[in-house]
């Protein structure tokens, strides 16, 4: 089993940040890793991760498809969730299982395995990565003769944003 413990909390988005600038790196990190992998940013994955980087928060398929291009010119669900398929593979969106929402990834890169912090409130998502957690979930899980297939971490409350102090 691994004994590397590497804890990490991701910063969240302060508000009142440049959502510009957080986007563009998000742009920009997508367009590198496709011209890395010969895989084609097409616009319409471009444009769901501009919605998602720009929103912050987490968002429902329907949700980015109501903010997409023109009433009149808006792509069916099925392409949207294609686009969705596409990024998530590539880490630049994750999943909110809880509630089948998905978020723009704001970390470089994933060493560990990852937990999602999403504050009730202002609805944004922050995540940390430690083993320690599916450590403990493999140790359990042996105990229970179980194979666990999936284990999603997902905790809710309030950022420092909100808190009250
Ligand atoms: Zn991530
Ligand atoms: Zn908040």
């Amino acid at each position: 089993m691994a004994v590397t413990t590497t804890a990490q909390v991701a910063p969240f988005p302060k508000s009142g940040h440049d959502h510009a600038r957080c986007r563009d790196w998000m742009i920009k990190r997508a367009e590198s890793l496709c011209l890395d992998q010969g895989l084609r940013f097409t616009p319409q994955r471009r444009e769901v991760l501009e919605i998602l980087s720009t929103a912050h928060q987490c968002l429902g398929a329907y949700d980015i498809l109501e903010r997409m291009g023109h009433r009149d010119r808006r792509p069916p669900p099925a392409a949207v969730y294609r686009s969705l398929d596409f990024l998530m593979e590539l880490n630049l969106v994750h999943r909110m299982t809880s509630r089948n929402a998905f978020f723009a990834c704001t970390r470089a890169e994933h060493a560990a395995p990852i937990q999602f912090w999403i504050c009730r409130h202002c609805g944004v998502v922050g995540e940390s990565e430690s083993t320690l957690i599916t450590d403990e979930v493999a140790r359990l899980a042996g105990e229970l003769a179980f194979r666990p297939e999936t284990i999603n971490v997902e905790i809710e409350g309030a950022c420092q944003t909100c808190r009250t102090p």
